[in-house]
């Protein structure tokens, strides 16, 4: 019994996953954007851009383009719809709980994380987890750039 519970389990995360990276959210260019995130991972082939407008400490707007596997697209897909119209702190913190759950595949994941939770088995495949982290990272730069008052950057996973 407690198998086949598993087993439904991942069923449904297989299903959310397939959902974002059938409709990403955010899946579009903005009409304008004050910074470009560009991020790749060789190891997959994963490519995103990512299109980002901040008010100050706020991320108002976000727009993601590329190609890629089904991980890196339902991970920047999902993490759209978490970070949009969050402070840069909220989303520093978000993006640190999304990295502990990677490495804790048994580990309680935070209710914050929403959608996020359905990636937690992909910590258990390390090739993998590079196309999961790919948008949190470019994100990260991004969120960089603005501070720093840049606007583009480019990624290159080693
Ligand atoms: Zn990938």
């Amino acid at each position: 019994m407690q198998q086949r519970q598993e087993l439904e389990l991942d069923e449904l995360y297989r299903e959310l996953i397939l959902d974002h990276y059938k409709n990403p959210r955010h899946h579009h260019p903005l009409a304008h954007a004050a910074v470009v995130a560009e991020g790749y991972n060789p190891v997959c082939g994963d490519e995103i851009e990512m299109q980002l407008n901040f008010d100050g400490e706020k991320l108002t707007e976000i727009g993601i383009i590329g190609r890629g596997c089904s991980i890196s697209r339902a991970s920047g897909s999902m993490m759209s719809e978490l970070v949009e119209g969050r402070n840069i702190d909220e989303i520093r913190h978000l993006t640190q709980e999304f990295q502990h759950m990677l490495t804790a595949p048994e580990a309680e994941v935070p209710a914050d994380l929403g959608d996020l939770e359905a990636l937690q088995g992909v910590g258990k495949f390390a090739v993998r987890v590079k196309c999961a982290t790919l948008a949190w990272h470019t994100l990260a730069d991004g969120i960089a750039q603005h501070e720093k008052g840049d606007g583009i950057v480019r990624r290159e996973e080693a």
